[in-house]
């Protein structure tokens, strides 16, 4: 499709934004569909972001991806927050409609339809979760409602305790930790699905993983939510422990699928959506 007078515009804004793999991915999702539509970046600072948001309302932009550092701080100019965004705190998504801005987070639903779409999840399991961040309150409400246990474990582990308390009324077993050797190691041998998201492991400091390698096994899934790098240290020594690994890569096409749906009502063209954020990486 050309871009014309007609064309619908989405945007992701945040700083910096200049490697978001979020406008090859949709790009080529509106191309596949053939929309009449483009998606571009948007680096905002902070003390634009009120403005910016008001621009876009009155620019009359058709939906928007949210990244750090605004995931938090964006809801406070938006019409609406979707139930799961408001209680995960983050959005990661808006919708606007016909002028008014919805917030969503499809962070927590993307990660759990990587690993369900990766043939892994069923509600017998249970899941140790590292990290008490953004993405892992959106992954742990998402989990919480399906899984049998949840165990979060983080460096600070008050965080994690705080998160554990949101979600009891949720159905699974939940408890929480810090994040530690002795910790994880006696989690391990019970736990079927492991899920990294902390920022251990994240470009530059990719050597490193959260977890000692010996404490892997191979009933395991492992799924690492960082994608820079593509093959973090924790999926290769899950690898090697013959461990099945999801990555990260899977949890970012997935919610981008989901905002896909928020904003056109239409099925996202997921093989696209992967083969186009893949191939950024062969550059
Ligand atoms: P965040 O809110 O800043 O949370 C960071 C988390 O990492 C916290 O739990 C923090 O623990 C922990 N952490 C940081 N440094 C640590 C260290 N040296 N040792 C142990 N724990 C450490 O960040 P976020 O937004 O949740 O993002 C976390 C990671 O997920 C990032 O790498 C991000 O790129 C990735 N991500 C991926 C996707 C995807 O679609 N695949 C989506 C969102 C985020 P404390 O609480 O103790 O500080």
């Amino acid at each position: 499709m050309k871009v014309n007078g007609k064309s619908r515009v989405y945007a992701i804004i945040g700083n910096p934004v200049d490697h978001s793999l979020s406008p090859v991915m949709h790009n080529a999702a509106f191309k596949e569909l053939r929309l009449n539509s483009v998606y571009v970046a948007f680096t905002v600072t902070s003390g634009e972001l009120k403005t910016a948001i008001l621009g876009v309302k009155s620019l009359g932009l058709q939906g928007l991806n949210i990244t750090m550092p605004h995931k938090h701080a964006v809801m406070n100019y938006l019409d609406e927050v979707d139930v799961t965004a408001k209680s995960v705190g983050v959005v990661n998504t808006v919708l606007c409609d016909h002028g008014k801005l919805i917030g969503y987070n499809t962070d927590g639903s993307g990660a759990i339809s990587a690993l369900q779409e990766n043939g892994v999840y069923t509600e017998e399991k249970k899941m140790v979760l590292l990290g008490a961040g953004g993405a892992a309150k959106a992954i742990a409400y998402q989990a919480s409602k399906d899984l049998d246990e949840l165990v979060i474990l983080n460096r600070t582990p008050e965080k994690a305790k705080k998160l554990a308390k949101s979600l009891k009324s949720f159905g699974a077993k939940v408890k929480s930790g810090t994040l530690s050797q002795e910790i994880v190691k006696t989690e391990m041998p019970t736990t079927d699905i492991l899920v990294n998201a902390t920022s251990v492991g994240m470009y530059p400091n990719s050597g490193f993983s959260p977890v000692p390698s010996d404490i892997l096994h191979s009933d395991l899934c492992v799924m690492d939510i960082i994608y820079n790098p593509l093959n973090t240290q924790l999926a290769k020594d899950a690898r090697a422990k013959g461990a099945k690994v999801v990555s990260g890569i899977e949890m970012l096409i997935y919610q981008g699928a989901v905002a896909f749906e928020i904003w056109t009502k239409l099925p996202a063209p997921i093989e696209v959506m992967r083969k186009a954020t893949l191939n950024e990486f062969k550059k």
